[in-house]
Protein backbone atom coordinates (compact mmCIF):
# COMPACT_ATOMS: atom_id res chain seq x y z
CA UNK A 1 0.00 0.00 0.00
CA UNK A 2 2.14 3.24 -1.32
CA UNK A 3 1.12 6.23 -0.16
CA UNK A 4 1.50 10.11 -0.80
CA UNK A 5 2.50 12.62 1.53
CA UNK A 6 2.03 16.00 0.39
CA UNK A 7 3.61 18.51 2.97
CA UNK A 8 6.35 21.28 3.11
CA UNK A 9 6.88 21.61 6.89
CA UNK A 10 9.97 19.11 7.15
CA UNK A 11 9.44 18.02 10.76
CA UNK A 12 5.82 17.74 10.14
CA UNK A 13 6.70 15.39 7.40
CA UNK A 14 9.31 13.62 8.90
CA UNK A 15 7.71 12.54 11.30
CA UNK A 16 4.32 11.91 9.46
CA UNK A 17 6.99 9.50 6.73
CA UNK A 18 8.38 7.65 9.81
CA UNK A 19 5.01 6.49 11.77
CA UNK A 20 3.87 5.32 7.95
CA UNK A 21 6.58 3.56 7.34
CA UNK A 22 6.46 2.24 11.01
CA UNK A 23 2.93 1.23 10.15
CA UNK A 24 4.11 -0.94 6.78
CA UNK A 25 3.12 1.70 4.49
CA UNK A 26 5.55 2.58 1.29
CA UNK A 27 5.55 6.42 1.27
CA UNK A 28 6.66 8.85 -1.09
CA UNK A 29 6.73 12.95 0.34
CA UNK A 30 6.44 16.14 -2.01
CA UNK A 31 6.69 19.65 -0.78
CA UNK A 32 5.10 21.83 -3.07
CA UNK A 33 1.33 21.51 -4.54
CA UNK A 34 3.27 21.60 -8.25
CA UNK A 35 5.06 18.60 -7.91
CA UNK A 36 1.87 16.86 -6.17
CA UNK A 37 -0.06 17.22 -9.42
CA UNK A 38 2.38 15.81 -11.40
CA UNK A 39 3.08 12.59 -9.77
CA UNK A 40 -0.73 12.14 -8.54
CA UNK A 41 -1.56 12.22 -12.40
CA UNK A 42 0.77 8.68 -12.17
CA UNK A 43 -1.74 7.33 -10.13
CA UNK A 44 0.54 5.26 -8.12
CA UNK A 45 -0.54 6.10 -4.90
CA UNK A 46 -3.73 4.02 -2.70
CA UNK A 47 -3.88 6.88 -0.49
CA UNK A 48 -2.91 11.07 -0.27
CA UNK A 49 -1.88 13.06 2.95
CA UNK A 50 -2.70 16.79 1.40
CA UNK A 51 -1.24 19.74 3.14
CA UNK A 52 -3.53 22.78 2.59
CA UNK A 53 -0.98 25.79 2.85
CA UNK A 54 1.89 24.73 0.19
CA UNK A 55 4.59 26.37 -1.99
CA UNK A 56 3.52 26.57 -5.93
CA UNK A 57 -0.08 25.64 -5.66
CA UNK A 58 -2.25 25.52 -2.70
CA UNK A 59 -3.63 21.91 -1.88
CA UNK A 60 -7.40 22.74 -2.34
CA UNK A 61 -6.27 23.77 -5.85
CA UNK A 62 -4.34 19.93 -5.77
CA UNK A 63 -7.70 18.70 -4.59
CA UNK A 64 -9.87 20.34 -7.41
CA UNK A 65 -7.70 19.52 -10.43
CA UNK A 66 -7.11 15.67 -9.09
CA UNK A 67 -11.40 15.25 -8.70
CA UNK A 68 -11.83 17.39 -12.17
CA UNK A 69 -9.52 14.51 -13.62
CA UNK A 70 -11.57 12.01 -12.52
CA UNK A 71 -9.68 10.00 -10.09
CA UNK A 72 -11.27 8.90 -6.87
CA UNK A 73 -8.01 8.15 -4.80
CA UNK A 74 -8.66 8.46 -1.04
CA UNK A 75 -7.08 12.29 0.46
CA UNK A 76 -7.22 13.19 3.93
CA UNK A 77 -6.69 16.48 4.22
CA UNK A 78 -3.92 17.49 6.97
CA UNK A 79 -3.84 21.48 7.62
CA UNK A 80 -3.08 23.87 10.56
CA UNK A 81 -6.17 25.85 8.95
CA UNK A 82 -8.77 24.74 11.09
CA UNK A 83 -11.42 27.63 9.82
CA UNK A 84 -14.83 26.44 9.40
CA UNK A 85 -14.40 27.66 5.35
CA UNK A 86 -11.72 26.18 4.56
CA UNK A 87 -12.69 22.27 6.20
CA UNK A 88 -16.54 22.80 4.42
CA UNK A 89 -14.32 23.66 0.77
CA UNK A 90 -12.05 20.78 1.28
CA UNK A 91 -14.98 18.68 1.29
CA UNK A 92 -16.82 19.61 -1.07
CA UNK A 93 -13.92 19.45 -3.14
CA UNK A 94 -13.64 16.01 -2.77
CA UNK A 95 -11.63 15.08 0.21
CA UNK A 96 -12.86 12.14 1.84
CA UNK A 97 -11.31 13.20 5.36
CA UNK A 98 -9.61 15.84 7.43
CA UNK A 99 -7.94 15.88 9.91
CA UNK A 100 -5.90 19.37 12.23
CA UNK A 101 -2.90 19.34 12.84
CA UNK A 102 -1.08 18.66 15.35
CA UNK A 103 -3.11 15.44 15.79
CA UNK A 104 -2.14 12.24 17.03
CA UNK A 105 -0.83 9.90 14.59
CA UNK A 106 -2.57 6.58 16.04
CA UNK A 107 -5.62 8.27 14.85
CA UNK A 108 -4.33 9.25 11.38
CA UNK A 109 -3.16 5.72 10.80
CA UNK A 110 -7.08 4.93 11.71
CA UNK A 111 -8.52 7.67 9.39
CA UNK A 112 -5.90 6.54 6.65
CA UNK A 113 -7.09 2.65 6.89
CA UNK A 114 -11.11 3.92 6.97
CA UNK A 115 -10.60 5.34 4.16
CA UNK A 116 -8.84 2.54 2.07
CA UNK A 117 -11.54 0.18 3.39
CA UNK A 118 -13.72 2.52 2.31
CA UNK A 119 -12.65 2.77 -1.33
CA UNK A 120 -12.23 -1.06 -1.59
CA UNK A 121 -16.23 -1.13 -0.46
CA UNK A 122 -14.89 -3.21 2.73
CA UNK A 123 -17.54 -2.89 5.50
CA UNK A 124 -15.36 -4.51 8.01
CA UNK A 125 -11.70 -3.94 8.90
CA UNK A 126 -10.35 -7.61 8.09
CA UNK A 127 -9.78 -8.27 4.38
CA UNK A 128 -10.16 -12.00 3.34
CA UNK A 129 -10.97 -14.30 0.58
CA UNK A 130 -12.70 -16.64 2.98
CA UNK A 131 -9.38 -18.83 3.63
CA UNK A 132 -6.91 -16.02 4.89
CA UNK A 133 -7.80 -13.04 7.01
CA UNK A 134 -5.52 -9.78 7.24
CA UNK A 135 -6.21 -7.44 10.09
CA UNK A 136 -4.89 -3.83 8.94
CA UNK A 137 -4.89 -2.96 12.57
CA UNK A 138 -2.46 -5.45 13.66
CA UNK A 139 -0.99 -6.85 10.88
CA UNK A 140 -1.70 -10.17 11.92
CA UNK A 141 -3.03 -13.00 8.90
CA UNK A 142 -5.29 -15.58 9.84
CA UNK A 143 -5.51 -19.03 8.28
CA UNK A 144 -7.74 -21.72 9.74
CA UNK A 145 -6.17 -22.40 13.30
CA UNK A 146 -2.70 -20.31 12.36
CA UNK A 147 -2.39 -16.63 13.28
CA UNK A 148 1.17 -15.40 12.61
CA UNK A 149 2.71 -11.67 12.36
CA UNK A 150 3.61 -10.14 9.00
CA UNK A 151 6.63 -8.03 8.97
CA UNK A 152 5.49 -4.80 7.02
CA UNK A 153 6.29 -5.70 3.43
CA UNK A 154 4.80 -9.05 4.22
CA UNK A 155 1.85 -7.44 5.28
CA UNK A 156 1.81 -5.25 1.97
CA UNK A 157 2.13 -7.72 -0.46
CA UNK A 158 -0.87 -9.75 1.27
CA UNK A 159 -2.80 -6.67 1.28
CA UNK A 160 -1.96 -5.69 -2.17
CA UNK A 161 -3.57 -9.84 -3.55
CA UNK A 162 -6.02 -9.73 -1.10
CA UNK A 163 -7.60 -5.85 -2.27
CA UNK A 164 -8.52 -8.12 -5.04
CA UNK A 165 -8.79 -11.67 -5.04
CA UNK A 166 -8.90 -13.58 -8.05
CA UNK A 167 -7.16 -11.25 -9.51
CA UNK A 168 -3.06 -11.72 -11.18
CA UNK A 169 -1.00 -8.66 -10.12
CA UNK A 170 2.41 -8.90 -12.27
CA UNK A 171 5.75 -8.65 -10.14
CA UNK A 172 6.19 -4.79 -11.35
CA UNK A 173 2.90 -4.18 -10.25
CA UNK A 174 3.52 -5.66 -6.50
CA UNK A 175 6.60 -3.73 -6.54
CA UNK A 176 4.98 -0.38 -7.19
CA UNK A 177 2.79 -0.98 -4.53
CA UNK A 178 5.40 -2.20 -1.51
CA UNK A 179 7.83 -0.19 -2.53
CA UNK A 180 8.47 3.75 -2.63
CA UNK A 181 10.52 5.67 -4.72
CA UNK A 182 13.83 5.74 -2.44
CA UNK A 183 13.93 2.02 -1.93
CA UNK A 184 16.20 -0.20 -4.02
CA UNK A 185 14.38 -2.93 -4.88
CA UNK A 186 16.20 -6.48 -5.44
CA UNK A 187 15.32 -8.38 -8.99
CA UNK A 188 14.13 -11.30 -6.64
CA UNK A 189 12.66 -9.30 -3.59
CA UNK A 190 9.07 -10.53 -4.89
CA UNK A 191 10.26 -13.71 -4.69
CA UNK A 192 11.60 -13.66 -1.39
CA UNK A 193 8.26 -11.85 0.22
CA UNK A 194 6.27 -14.51 -1.18
CA UNK A 195 8.44 -17.27 0.54
CA UNK A 196 8.15 -15.57 3.36
CA UNK A 197 4.20 -15.51 3.59
CA UNK A 198 3.99 -18.94 2.33
CA UNK A 199 6.28 -19.99 5.01
CA UNK A 200 4.32 -18.84 7.55
CA UNK A 201 0.58 -19.13 6.23
CA UNK A 202 0.73 -22.54 3.59
CA UNK A 203 2.14 -22.67 0.04
CA UNK A 204 -1.39 -22.32 -0.92
CA UNK A 205 -1.98 -18.89 0.13
CA UNK A 206 -0.39 -17.29 -2.55
CA UNK A 207 -0.93 -18.88 -6.14
CA UNK A 208 1.94 -18.60 -8.83
CA UNK A 209 0.34 -18.38 -12.19
CA UNK A 210 3.49 -18.71 -14.48
CA UNK A 211 4.32 -16.32 -16.57
CA UNK A 212 1.91 -13.93 -15.51
CA UNK A 213 2.19 -12.82 -11.60
CA UNK A 214 0.49 -14.10 -8.59
CA UNK A 215 -2.79 -14.04 -6.11
CA UNK A 216 -5.14 -14.87 -3.69
CA UNK A 217 -8.24 -17.30 -4.70
CA UNK A 218 -11.41 -15.69 -4.70
CA UNK A 219 -13.87 -17.70 -2.55
CA UNK A 220 -15.90 -19.86 -3.61
CA1 LIG B 1 2.06 23.85 4.95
Amino acid sequence: MRILLVEDDQMIGAAVSIALRDAAYAVDWVQDGDAASSVLSLGEHQAVLLDLGLPKRDGLEVLRRLRQNGDTVPVIIITARDSLEDRIKGLDYGSDDYLIKPFDVSELLARLRAVIRRKGGQATPQLSNGTVTLDPSSREAIRGQTVVQLSAKEFSLLHALLLRPGAILARGELEERIYGWNEEVESNAIDFLIHAVRKKLGAGVIKNIRGAGWMVEKSA
